[in-house]
This record gives C-alpha cells, sequence and structure tokens, in this order.
C-alpha cells in the first residue's frame, strides 16, 4: 500500500516537498469495517487550509500521517453488513491505494447509473456546492445576471450552467486562460474573459454593462472588488471560496469598495456546502436529470497514480485543471 502523508507545512505556496510518499502493510478490516482498493481520488482547493497548523472548520492535517479527502474504490474485503466484496463506495480516505473504512462512513455508489468518477464531482460535494450556492445562497431567480469566477473549475463550470437552466438572462464566467474561456462558450457561458487580460473590473464592466444580481465568489481580491462595483441594488454574492489567496502571507488588498455594500443594499454570505445536507435528494434527482438528458456538461482533468497526488493538487492551486482534478489511484 501506497499512501501520501504531509511531510511538513507550507510557508506560502506549497511544492513537492511539503509531501512524502510511504509504503506501508495492506491494513485488516476490523469488525463494522471495509478494506477499500481506492480508484479515485479528489485533490481540493480547501486541502490547502488544511495544511496550515491553525483551527477552522475542518481538523488540520497531522505531520508525517496520511492526507484525507474525497474518494471512490471498491471493497475488497468487508467485516459490516450491507457492504460486500466488489462494491464500489464513496468515503473520505483519500491519498492512499488502500483505505480500511468504517462502514458508518461509506456510501455506496452505483456504477452503472454514472461514471464513478462523478460521484466525487457533479453529483457529489463540488456539484451540491454550486446548486447550493447559487440558489440557497444566493438566492437566483429567472431573468438575473450571474457572475461566476473560477467559471470553468469544477464549481464554477456548474454553477454557469446551473444558472441558465434556471433561468438566469445573462451568465459571465471568469478563467485563467483564452482555452478556458472557449471552453465556457460552449458551455453555454454568455460571455467569458481572461482575467490575465486585463483588471477584471474593465472585463467584467464589458461583459455586463448593465450590472450583475448575483456574483457566485471562489476567487476572492480583486475578482470580489470587481463584483462589488458591478452587483446593482439589493445584490447578493454568494462567498463559497477565496483561491486567490490560500497562499498568501500577507493580508490580501482587495476589496477596496466594500463600502459600496451599504448604498447598494449587497448581501454577502458565505457558506459552507456541509450546512446543506437537506437539499441533497433534491440536488441529485435534478442534477441526474441534466446529466441524463445532456444539458449539463462536464470536464475532468486525471493525473496517474498515486504517486503524481501531490503535483496533482499543486496543478489545481496553478489552475492546470479543467473542470475537476482527479487523481486515478
Ligand atoms: P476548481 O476546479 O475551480 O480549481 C481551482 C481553480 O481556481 C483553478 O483551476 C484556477 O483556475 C483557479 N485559480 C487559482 N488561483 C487563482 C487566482 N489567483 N485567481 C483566480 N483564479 C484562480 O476548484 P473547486 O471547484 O473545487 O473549488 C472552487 C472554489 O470553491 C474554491 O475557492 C474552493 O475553496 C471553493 N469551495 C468551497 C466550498 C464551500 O463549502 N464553501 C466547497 C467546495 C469548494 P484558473 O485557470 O481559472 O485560474
Amino acid at each position: 500500500n501506497r499512501e501520501i502523508h504531509l511531510a511538513s507545512r507550507p510557508q506560502g505556496w506549497p511544492s513537492a516537498e511539503n509531501f512524502r510518499l510511504v509504503e506501508t502493510e495492506v491494513p485488516k478490516p476490523g469488525p463494522g469495517q471495509l478494506l477499500v482498493r481506492n480508484r479515485y481520488m479528489s485533490v481540493d482547493p480547501y486541502m490547502r487550509g488544511r495544511m496550515n497548523d491553525v483551527k477552522s472548520y475542518v481538523p488540520p492535517f497531522q505531520l508525517d500521517a496520511p492526507l484525507d479527502g474525497g474518494a471512490v474504490g471498491e471493497v475488497v474485503t468487508s467485516e459490516a453488513e450491507g457492504f460486500a466484496a466488489g462494491d464500489w463506495v464513496l468515503h473520505g480516505l483519500g491519498w492512499r491505494e488502500y483505505a480500511l473504512v468504517d462502514a458508518g462512513s461509506a456510501r455506496t455508489v452505483d456504477p452503472d447509473l454514472a461514471p464513478v468518477t462523478t460521484y466525487l464531482h457533479v453529483l457529489g460535494m463540488t456539484g451540491l456546492t454550486a446548486y447550493a450556492g447559487l440558489l440557497e445562497v444566493a438566492g437566483m431567480k429567472p431573468g438575473e445576471t450571474v457572475f461566476v469566477s473560477a467559471a470553468a473549475g469544477a464549481v464554477g463550470s456548474l454553477v454557469g450552467q446551473i444558472a441558465k437552466l434556471k433561468g438566469a438572462s445573462r451568465v459571465i464566467g471568469s478563467a485563467g486562460s483564452a482555452a478556458k474561456v472557449e471552453r465556457l462558450r460552449a458551455l453555454g457561458f454568455d460571455a467569458a474573459f481572461d482575467y490575465h487580460d486585463g483588471p477584471v473590473r474593465q472585463s467584467l464592466k464589458a461583459a455586463a454593462p448593465e450590472g450583475i444580481d448575483v456574483y457566485f465568489d471562489n476567487v476572492g481580491g480583486d475578482h470580489l472588488e470587481a463584483a462589488i462595483s458591478a452587483l446593482r441594488l439589493h445584490g447578493r454574492a454568494a462567498i463559497c471560496g477565496m483561491i486567490a489567496q490560500y497562499n498568501d502571507t500577507e493580508p490580501p488588498a482587495a476589496p477596496r469598495n466594500l463600502a459600496l455594500v451599504i448604498g447598494k443594499r449587497l448581501t454577502l454570505r458565505g457558506f459552507l456546502v456541509g450546512d446543506h445536507g437537506a437539499l441533497r435528494g433534491q440536488f441529485v434527482r435534478e442534477m441526474s436529470g441534466w446529466l441524463r438528458d445532456g444539458s449539463i456538461g462536464y470536464d475532468e482533468t486525471v493525473v496517474d497514480g498515486i504517486e503524481h497526488a501531490p503535483e496533482a493538487f499543486l496543478g489545481l492551486l496553478r489552475g492546470e485543471n479543467l473542470g475537476k482534478m482527479l487523481v486515478r489511484v
């Protein structure tokens, strides 16, 4: 069994030296446990926060111990009722080839219903984040104009498409390359821009001259500042993530225009997907339908081999992914 440990805590941008590949014995399941051969694991931006030794909404990763996170795999041995060898399960012990999973924290997934990877994104956590953030947190209504940042990523690409499916009149996305911008247009975004091409505020103004009603923030900083300027009276922002500052060692300079929140009566609302579990049933039903009838498209960037999981994670922070970044274990 090979697994990835946190060797040291990064200061600023993480690097390969912060990780260590470790070989261990394949563990044996005890009563109530499953031995799972992981097949795919997720790397996610929130994992950067867990590398710091600070109190947060999820506990920090421990040094010299395997990292963890979403994974799907096949049950090799089951010592728990309701699971059998050969079942596919979703669980939280990624970053290793073999996982010893308590049955209570594993969920069976059906590989015939959808590709197993989709349970790690479109039909899973990132999908629910997009759905709940846009519809429940920002309360998007038909006819509104929506702007989403990191729009070619796992969450962002779904936010834009769900907005269109729910009747948004105009959807704008920002992303980090010309190829990503092109992909956003193909996915049905009305406008898209590369944020490297000029100040975000200018690009957003050109794409939404009448302003926006909803901003789905994945980036923070200059993107949030631009959105605050573009938001119309009573506009709402769902604050999902601020990836532009996860590796910063100094507090961010933007947004500098927060006072506009007052006059425009804006709502900026942070949220965690974990608080929106009650929406899961409705989300899975609706999203499965959209996937079946082809009204939602998604991308995956798959890196091969557990030994390359750190590179996949670093690549995610650098924007090397189109859609969901995954590791085939
Ligand atoms: P993505 O698939 O969107 O990958 C991250 C992307 O962020 C990269 O592809 C990169 O694309 C972009 N990015 C990186 N640095 C910057 C920067 N400085 N400025 C602008 N864009 C940047 O990841 P996810 O979909 O998994 O997550 C998206 C956001 O949602 C993150 O902020 C994450 O923390 C947050 N999140 C929050 C949850 C919650 O419960 N609140 C749950 C899940 C995710 P590009 O090439 O465009 O720069």
